[in-house]
């Protein structure tokens, strides 16, 4: 056998036996509040459409009013014809909203990762990273050919020591997660900020999770009043924007500069223009309502107090994320199944996606659960994991 074919065959057979084979769910109406799964109705507790947009009404009609003046594709890469005004709005609002002098849209979060990293960082570049950063930032750091330093999770004195042993070096970037996607937990932005000023680094974040929940919707930096000492904050409209697309906002110079050099942006056809105007839609509903993400933050504490007071672990998290850890990878897709059986869906989350041991359900709370369907949820939770 061709020693590609045999290596990959081994391999996947090591991770089968570990319990961490992946497969591709079928699944209907996967973006709903309910999904259909193996003939059966679910209620979706694994998407991160954690404001329920996907179903908006208004972004389905601006999608359709794109479509029928745009047509269903851009045609090409941005620099080419694949721009449009929907594209201009959307990058001046978003601007705005993010208190920026400037934003730019890309096809995805992590296309957006890629980008910003590969631009910014080369191999003169150092580049900080918490261990727990998302795989788009470490795969953008590889890419860059920079070099890749990591500091243990949210460890701010880590991260100090490491900075004080290369305080000589003149290109340094620290990249962190605001929220942390499989832990659900925060980024300590206020040091993470001093330490970026005493050190002379760039600062980027990636408000993936935050984007549409915290700070009115902003963001996590607007939230706890730094936004103006981030020199990039990167987004997607794919979670609470109930859309698809990443983004970075910033200051006009590293913008420019992305769109003169970066090749994830350059070398790849523009989004559907449905997408851009669903994005826009989007952007103005969180505009409209700040409010939304707040009650989410709500409703997450109040399950997560009344699950550990019954003993259940849900790890350091600070927001609607909810990590139900349970160690065992083999436990983890059984009580995925019991919770299945009771109606409800939440991703397991396995090695090599989080550290070894520490395989988890990822319960992502959504704001528009009805005050039943979230005492029903805890007392299925509470069933289910209790021993
Ligand atoms: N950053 C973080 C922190 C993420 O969790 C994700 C998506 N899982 C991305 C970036 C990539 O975003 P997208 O899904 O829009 O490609």
């Amino acid at each position: 056998m061709n020693g590609i074919l045999s290596r990959i065959e081994k391999q996947l057979n090591t991770i089968s036996s570990d319990g961490r084979l992946r497969q591709l769910p079928e699944i209907d109406n996967g973006k709903q509040k309910y999904l259909q799964m193996g003939g059966k109705r679910l209620l979706n507790l694994a998407s991160n459409d954690y404001l329920g947009l996907s179903s908006s009404t208004r972004l389905a009609a601006a999608a359709r009013d794109a479509i029928s003046i745009y047509g269903t594709s851009s045609g090409a890469s941005r620099l080419v014809t694949g721009n449009n005004r929907l594209y201009t709005e959307l990058e001046q609002e978003l601007a705005t909203f993010k208190d920026q002098q400037a934003a730019l849209v890309f096809n995805s979060g992590y296309t957006t990762n890629l980008c910003l990293l590969t631009a910014l960082a080369d191999r003169h570049t150092l580049v900080f990273s918490d261990r727990l950063n998302h795989a788009s930032i470490i795969d953008g750091i590889s890419l860059s050919g920079a070099k890749h330093i990591r500091y243990r999770h949210n460890d701010m004195e880590h991260l100090a020591t490491l900075l004080e042993k290369h305080r000589d070096h003149e290109a340094k970037l620290i990249i962190t997660d605001s929220v942390f996607s499989m832990d659900g937990d925060l980024a300590d932005l206020h040091t993470l900020v001093k330490l970026k000023q005493t050190y002379d680094c760039l600062l980027v974040i990636d408000e993936a999770h935050a984007s549409g929940i915290f700070g009115d919707g902003r963001g996590l930096a607007h939230q706890l009043g730094v936004a103006a000492e981030i020199d990039l904050h990167m987004g997607t409209f794919s979670k609470a924007l109930g859309s698809f697309g990443g983004y970075v906002a910033g200051q006009q110079l590293l913008i420019d500069y992305l769109i003169n050099t970066g090749r994830a942006l350059i070398y790849t056809t523009g989004l559907p223009p449905a997408t851009v105007a669903a994005n826009l839609a989007a952007l103005r509903h969180i505009r409209r309502n700040p409010d939304q993400g707040q009650k989410l933050l709500t409703m997450a504490k109040n399950l997560v107090g009344q699950l550990n007071q019954h003993g259940i672990n849900t790890g350091p998290t600070e927001s609607h994320i909810i990590p139900l850890i349970i160690g065992d990878n083999t436990r983890t897709i059984q009580i995925q199944q019991h919770l299945h059986d009771s109606g409800i869906h939440v991703g397991a989350i396995r090695p090599p996606t989080v550290p070894q041991g520490t395989a988890r359900l990822r319960l992502a709370l959504r704001a528009d659960l009805t005050s039943d369907e979230i005492s029903q949820l805890t007392t299925t939770l509470i069933e289910v994991l209790c021993p």
